[in-house]
């Protein structure tokens, strides 16, 4: 099967040309100037259109449970509107609970994902039991694919973890080669903030965000980043929204630490404003990180222009209304989460390149080629180039849409961006050679995605 997609104008995180990408099976066979002299299966028109390679999402939770409710995508639905946004790889989280063994957790997600996925698919482990045998279970799961590891400083009781098992795991990846990927907030102080608000009577989904202090994140980052400076090893920090967070970020970078951040579109175009909308609409904007002070969004896109942010990640996370009114006497038992899968490439590019915050070559690092690198999927994924993975989106930097929950792929019956315009747009998607967007339709199939055995940091 060979597909061309001619006459786009191919842009990576460093080139941008006009030329011919021809496709043969899976991969990525010829690119050129003009290949139009090569007889191709299918013939794709990419004329005035980018052709980029697929975005990379590397932060997703399909089909999880959270607080009484699980998440309203499944590795079906989830994938679909991954696919419709651009996106062709997903980095899903595996959750071991505590008393069981990782292996057991990733087996669980594996089974949820098999049958179901259009687009590629890869898990990291998300940890809340530590201990010795734990541990070497972690050079197994790098050793076959799974070579990230998220640890949680909030939620006590559910996934929280002491400094101690965070520097014990810190240190494990320094053999294993394995990475962490820190939720960073000071959870022990949330829970007293939590608890004082509801026994005041504050109630309201707003408070959720009083009650997780910008500083909270700030703290808990850079502890994060000493403890792995003690430990020598890299650290991640997830879903960075505080740009009193970021400071800590930028002055480990600045010393030269391995440090790395990724922020999500939510904290880019929404703020705590949106937590003061009339009848319970606040809820729809609970996640963890809250959503901060529109004054410091600046800040972040700083971040991302000058690479002390490496990613833009969704921490897709949907639950429908019906799930976030489990809160409506309670902030805190509203479910945790938003949607955000399908709606990243268009938000970052016309928030970003459109305004001229970030360069075209820096949205494809930031939503694809940076993400491949950290968490071991570059070359094969990340950019275009011979020998890499047909996974291909031509984009149409023109066309304005106006995203809608009725139009969106996501299955949840809100979106946060509800009625916003964007202009810049996902056309014809390949994942590994297939067509699986054309025309505005589904092409691909569940099932076809494959699970992603990534590689460990040399
Ligand atoms: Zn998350």
């Amino acid at each position: 099967m060979r597909v061309l997609v001619r006459n786009g104008t191919v842009v990576t995180a460093v080139d941008q040309y006009r030329g011919d990408v021809l496709i043969e099976d899976e991969k990525i066979a010829l690119i050129g100037a003009s290949l139009a002299d090569i007889r191709a299966d299918k013939v794709i028109d990419a004329t005035g259109k980018y052709v980029l390679p697929g975005g990379i999402d590397v932060h997703t939770h399909l089909d999880m449970p959270f607080g009484g409710a699980t998440s309203a995508d499944d590795f079906e639905t989830g994938t679909v509107a991954a696919a419709f946004g651009g996106t062709t790889s997903i980095v899903d989280f595996a959750i071991q609970y505590k008393g069981q063994t990782l292996h057991h957790a990733w087996e669980t997600w594996m089974k949820k994902a098999e049958g179901r996925a259009v687009i590629d698919y890869g898990f990291h482990m998300i940890m809340t039991d530590l201990n010795d045998q734990t541990e070497q279970e972690m050079d197994a799961l790098v050793r076959q694919g799974v070579t990230s590891f998220k640890l949680f400083m909030a939620y006590r009781g559910v996934f929280m973890l002491d400094d101690g098992s965070i520097f014990r795991a810190l240190l494990r990846t320094g053999q294993n080669g394995g990475t962490i990927c820190m939720h960073a907030e000071n959870g022990d102080v949330i829970d007293v903030l939590v608890r004082r608000a509801l026994a005041a009577g504050h109630t309201a989904p707003k408070y959720h965000a009083l009650t997780r202090p910008a500083r909270a994140e700030a703290e808990a980052t850079h502890r994060a980043i000493a403890l792995a400076e003690m430990a020598d090893v890299p650290i991640y920090i997830v879903h960075l929204s505080a740009a009193e967070a970021l400071e800590m970020v930028t002055e480990a970078r600045d010393r030269g630490l391995p440090a790395y951040a990724e922020t999500c579109p939510q904290y880019l175009f929404l703020s705590y404003d949106n937590y003061e909308e009339p009848d319970f609409n606040g809820a729809k904007y609970v996640m963890s990180p809250p959503l901060r002070d529109r004054a410091k969004q600046a800040q972040l896109w700083r971040g991302l222009a000058f690479n002390d942010l490496q990613c833009v990640s969704t921490d897709h996370c949907p639950f429908c209304m019906k799930e976030k009114r489990l809160g409506e006497n309670d902030f805190s038992k509203i479910p945790n989460g938003a949607p955000g899968i399908e709606t990243r490439m268009s938000l970052v590019y016309d928030g970003g390149v459109r305004e001229g915050r970030i360069s075209l070559n820096r949205f494809v690092e930031l939503t694809s080629t940076s993400p491949a690198k950290i968490f071991g999927l570059f070359p094969r994924k990340g950019t275009i180039a011979p020998g890499s993975d047909a996974d291909i989106v031509v984009f149409d930097p023109n066309r304005t849409v106006t995203l809608s929950a009725k139009t969106l792929h996501m299955r949840v019956d809100y979106s946060p961006y509800e009625g916003r315009k964007v202009t810049g747009a996902t056309d014809t998607v390949l994942s590994r050679g297939r067509v699986v967007i054309e025309g505005g339709k589904l092409a691909g199939r569940p099932g076809s995605g494959s699970f992603l055995k990534r590689a460990a940091r040399t």
